[in-house]
Order: C-alpha cells, then sequence, then structure tokens
C-alpha cells in the first residue's frame, strides 16, 4: 500500500502570527535531512504537515526514522494511502493496521472528514471501520476511554489515510529559529548532551574542541568528529573548529600553581571559544556539558571563575542532572557508545591530583596574570582548522 507519513507540531502550533516562519523553517530542515533518504513531496495543512516518500520502492522506515529526529515535531504517523471508497477502507484499514491490532486489546476508531463531498459522515464512518475491524480481529473490544490502539481515519480532498499508533517525535522548536551557539565538545558523555538540548530549544549548533597533540592522538580528535556527526541527525550541519591548545596547557603548567591548572585551562578555553565566535560574528552563547558539581572544576565557585573569563552567555543544558539522567540521553540519541571510547581528553592528559575546589576569582586571576598568555592565545586562534560537518 502506498504510505504517507504525517508530522504533527508541539508548541509551534501556538505560535500565532510567528506559526508560519517556524513552519517555513521547519519545512527547509525537512527537506534537508530527507534529502539522503530519496523523493519527496511536502505538504501542509491544519497544524500537520504530509511527506509523501515517491519512486518506486521508498524506504519509509528511514524516511519516518529522519522525521523522529527533526526539532519541532512531536508526533509522526505513518499512514496508509486508501483510495476514497467506504467500502475500500473497511477492507484495507484493518489489514494495514494488523500488527499493531493483533497485539492490542481494545481499540476505537476516530474518524475524521474534512473532504465533506463524502458521503459517509464521521459517525458513521467509524462504525463502519469499527465493525469491519471487529470481524477481522473477533479478541478485541471497543474501549472509548482508554483504547490500547486508536485507529485513525481521515478523509481528505486528496485520499483516505489510516493510521494507528504515533511514533514519539523529537519534541522541542525547530533548529534555527533560536539563536546560534558554540558548543565546547570534548570526547565525553556530556558535551554531546548538552549540544543536543539546546538544538532541541531552536539554536544552531557549532562546536569547537580543544586538541593537545601528541598528548591526545588522531583517533581521540576522530572520535570527537564522529560524535559531532552523530548528533548532526538532530542538529542539522556542524562547523567544526579544532584548536591546537598543547602550548597553551605547557604555559599553564609551567607557569601556574597546579591545584589551579584546570579552572586556568577552562577560563583559556572559553576566552578562544569567544574569540572564535566573535571572529565569525552573529553567534550568540556558549553551551558546556558541565553539571554542577560533577568534578571539581564544576563546582558553584569554579563555575564563578569561569564565567568571569567570559563576554558570552554561558548555556549550561545539564547543570542540574544526574549521570544517570545524561547517560539515558546519550544512549536515547546513540552517543553514549562512542562517548565511551577510551581515548585521552587533553583536560585529562593535564589533570593535576589536587585540583581546588572552591578557587576565588582574585586568586585565579592573580595567578593567570602571572604569565602573558595574549601572544598564545592569538596564535591557537589563528592556528585553528575549520571544518563542516555534514548531516550524514
Ligand atoms: P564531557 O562528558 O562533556 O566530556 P566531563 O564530565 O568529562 O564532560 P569535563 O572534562 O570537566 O567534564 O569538561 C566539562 C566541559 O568542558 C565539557 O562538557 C565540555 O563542554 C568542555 N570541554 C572539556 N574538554 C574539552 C575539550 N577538549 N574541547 C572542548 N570542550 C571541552
Ligand atoms: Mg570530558
Amino acid at each position: 500500500m502506498k504510505e504517507i507519513i504525517l508530522c504533527k507540531y508541539g508548541e509551534i502550533a501556538l505560535k500565532g502570527l510567528n506559526k508560519s516562519t517556524f513552519e517555513s523553517m521547519m519545512v527547509k530542515t525537512i527537506k534537508r535531512r530527507l534529502r539522503p533518504a530519496g523523493e519527496f513531496k511536502i505538504t501542509r495543512s491544519q497544524s500537520t504537515l504530509y511527506v509523501e516518500p515517491l519512486g518506486e520502492e521508498p524506504d519509509v522506515d528511514q524516511f519516518t526514522d529522519r522525521l523522529t529526529k527533526i526539532f519541532g515535531i512531536v508526533k509522526v504517523c505513518r499512514s496508509g494511502v486508501i483510495e476514497k471508497d467506504l467500502g475500500e477502507i473497511c477492507r484495507q484499514a484493518p489489514e494495514y493496521l494488523a500488527e499493531q491490532l493483533e497485539q492490542a486489546r481494545t481499540f476505537k476508531v476516530n474518524a475524521k472528514r474534512s473532504d465533506k463531498g463524502f458521503p459517509y459522515k464521521s459517525p458513521e464512518i467509524c462504525t463502519e471501520v469499527g465493525g469491519a475491524i471487529l470481524e477481522r480481529f473477533p479478541h478485541l473490544v471497543v474501549d472509548v476511554h482508554e483504547p490500547d490502539v486508536i485507529v485513525n481515519v481521515e478523509i481528505r480532498e486528496t485520499a483516505a489515510y489510516v493510521h494507528g499508533r504515533p511514533i514519539d517525535g523529537a519534541g522541542g522548536i525547530p533548529v534555527g529559529s533560536s539563536g546560534r551557539a558554540m558548543l565546547l565538545l570534548s570526547g565525553g558523555i556530556d558535551s554531546p548532551v548538552a549540544g543536543y538540548m539546546m538544538a532541541r530549544r531552536g539554536a544552531v549548533i557549532q562546536a569547537v574542541h580543544f586538541e593537545a597533540p601528541p598528548y591526545t592522538s588522531d583517533r581521540a580528535r576522530m572520535k570527537v568528529e564522529k560524535l559531532a556527526g552523530l548528533i548532526t541527525k538532530y542538529c542539522g550541519d556542524i562547523k567544526f573548529y579544532c584548536v591546537p591548545f598543547t602550548e597553551i596547557q605547557m604555559k599553564i603548567r609551567a607557569n601556574c600553581p597546579e591545584e589551579l591548572f584546570t579552572i586556568i585551562m577552562r577560563r583559556l578555553m572559553m576566552e578562544i571559544a569567544q574569540r572564535l565566535c566573535e571572529k565569525e560574528g552573529d553567534v550568540q552563547a556558549l553551551v558546556t556539558g558541565e553539571s554542577l558539581g560533577q568534578v571539581a572544576s564544576q563546582t558553584m565557585y569554579a563555575m564563578v571563575c569561569t564565567d568571569a573569563a567570559c563576554r558570552m552567555p554561558v548555556f549550561r543544558p545539564c547543570v542540574g542532572m544526574d549521570k544517570s539522567e545524561i547517560v539515558e540521553i546519550a544512549r536515547k540519541i546513540g552517543t553514549f557508545e562512542t562517548s565511551i571510547l577510551p581515548y585521552e581528553d587533553c583536560c585529562t592528559v593535564f589533570t593535576p591530583k589536587h585540583p581546588k575546589t572552591r578557587p576565588t576569582l582574585a586568586e585565579v586571576e592573580k595567578a593567570q596574570a602571572g604569565f602573558d598568555f595574549e601572544p598564545f592565545i592569538q596564535k591557537a586562534v589563528e592556528d585553528t582548522e575549520i571544518t563542516v560537518i555534514k548531516v550524514s
């Protein structure tokens, strides 16, 4: 049977006058993200987007999967397209939804008739289709309050559409509707999740990674690029900045007290990230994967010292989450397995034995002022490599 995929919006349906801007943004995203899956057609009507895979034998599974990763869509309904004839609907609907109906105990039929020229009204459609389903699956019982499966029949201008249980979409609001943010992306579990969460709230994500060759290897860098690649499914293309950080780390180690090493390194990462943003223009915020209290550099005292080095707002979407909650999201978005590969990060290579958990800004600033990092900051910015990681 020919199939079409209905995508229902969430919050953006409530956006009033801005709704069409949001819709256009989402249509643009859909066009870009579905392109690798083949040809298709999009139409919109009544807070629903209709995505029709075209061609000989379209890979509807792949289209559906890609759509469930696009922010702004809350429900994805894979539907059978049936000729607008009640007999045909009664014959084909139970077959199309056979798998779901076999496993259910209760069901109900919902009919919606937007083509008022169709000769049966909604209650009649429900009765007829419900009857046909009961005949084909005698174990089922009708339950209008809490059915296991709702069989939706939509009679539209073009055809009748039948769909059952919807698939959860990615939720959120369309990428591009909230501004642009620079994600500090390490190879760990938390920062890819942080990028995903900001994109879910509409931010365009670009990423900066600090590497410390030869202490960090090519494999470590490839791992980070792979992580960025994995979140493009949700975020779209990611502009990727890779900063050579070895020299700065060596200078910190040679010139600053060991217990403040991490916090000074963090401040210099922020400084470089901001210079890259300023150079590019139109980037509004920094994003990190920090979670309050997770390690010494993530206490509130440490964050105060980090933020004092920032001219831009720093968003930390994981700040109030437990590790287990972050891991759960990492698993859901498919980054966890890559994040736990055991390659070194520039932070772990130079970790002090006893980092200070309660640094004061005054002592950190004093320690940092003891050496002129400026020429090294400038050099790191100049030598940064920029690539674009494309949606695959
Ligand atoms: P993650 O799992 O994201 O690596 P983490 O728990 O290992 O986090 P830290 O290593 O303290 O925590 O890093 C805190 C945050 O600093 C990271 O979430 C990331 O945003 C940023 N960060 C750390 N190392 C790097 C790096 N090499 N390049 C870019 N950003 C980094
Ligand atoms: Mg890390």
